[in-house]
């Protein structure tokens, strides 16, 4: 019970990649808000999201590293621990998205995401997994998606990374299952943040409707709640998997997605 106060990340450093917007800086900011030191990671406003993490009395630190260059992603883990001691915490969230059918998705873009959505948890897993297992603590925690279970058209390369990154978890999860070191994975539905507002954008254009009718009917076609899930709600679920309740939750695939893998 020792973790019920109201900083039980108070002294554990959390590595969140992708985490200048959306769901990653959701995170950053309750895991920040519990305590926890952050190592923020995207190509966004650097200075401003550090300066939303500082504000929750915390220190924070921006690496660039770019999540399709391994290299970056040893060396982002590397400087966390010199900066901050540890890693012990690792949310992988930084990903991309495009959609096209198969037959015309541009070989670019596949590789992209491959690299970002799927390799980069795999690169970062295995650069931060040895200085968790020689502290005896850790959490990883995938931020895969409702697209991890279930496809949908026109998203072959995102369907194909995040299954890919629910297998990865269960491994992750079976490898350290004899360890304080728990892999966990959480599958988001709807979330609006930039990467799903450029697709509100093409489907207002394409349907000629208006941003909030495209949003409506966004939701509508797969969610049943209606309503979008917020980063918060996310930044919660993840701190929750940072505590002692916590400890047995290995391999799982958390939705939180409004309904929409109930169907
Ligand atoms: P977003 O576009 O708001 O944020 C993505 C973050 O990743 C940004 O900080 C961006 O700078 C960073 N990023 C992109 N490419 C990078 C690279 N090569 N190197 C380093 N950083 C890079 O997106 P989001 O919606 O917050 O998505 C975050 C995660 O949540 C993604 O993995 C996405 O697949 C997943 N997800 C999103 C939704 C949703 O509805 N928004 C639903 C399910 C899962």
């Amino acid at each position: 019970m020792s973790d019920i106060t109201s900083k039980p990340l108070a002294g554990k450093t959390a590595l969140v990649t992708g985490s200048t917007s959306g769901i990653g800086l959701g995170i950053a900011q309750t895991l920040a808000h519990a305590g926890a030191n952050i190592v923020l990671n995207g190509f966004g406003d650097a200075e401003a999201a550090v300066r939303q993490i500082e504000a929750a009395g915390v220190r924070a630190l921006h690496h660039g590293a770019d999540m399709s260059r391994p290299a970056d992603i040893e060396d982002m883990v590397g400087a966390a621990i010199k900066h901050f001691g540890a890693v012990d915490i690792l949310v992988n969230n930084a990903g991309i998205q495009h959609v096209s059918p198969i037959e015309a998705f541009p070989v670019d873009r596949w590789d992209a995401i491959i690299a970002i959505n799927l390799s980069a948890v795999f690169h970062a897993m295995r650069a931060a997994l040895p200085a968790m297992r020689e502290r005896g603590w850790g959490r990883i925690i995938n931020i895969a998606s409702v697209h991890g279970v279930v496809g949908s058209a026109g998203k072959s390369a995102y369907v194909a990374a995040k299954h890919g990154v629910i297998g990865l978890t269960k491994v992750g999860a079976l490898e350290t299952a004899d360890s304080n070191i728990t892999v966990n994975a959480i599958c988001p539905g709807w979330v609006l943040t930039p990467l799903v507002q450029q697709q509100i954008d093409a489907l207002a254009a394409r349907e000629g409707l208006s941003a909030d009718d495209a949003k409506r009917r966004l939701l509508g076609e797969k969610q049943p709640s209606g309503q979008f899930v917020t980063p918060q709600q996310i930044g919660e679920l993840a701190q929750f998997l940072c505590s002692g309740a916590a400890d047995n939750m290995r391999g799982a695939e958390l939705k939180i997605d409004g309904g929409w893998t109930a169907q």
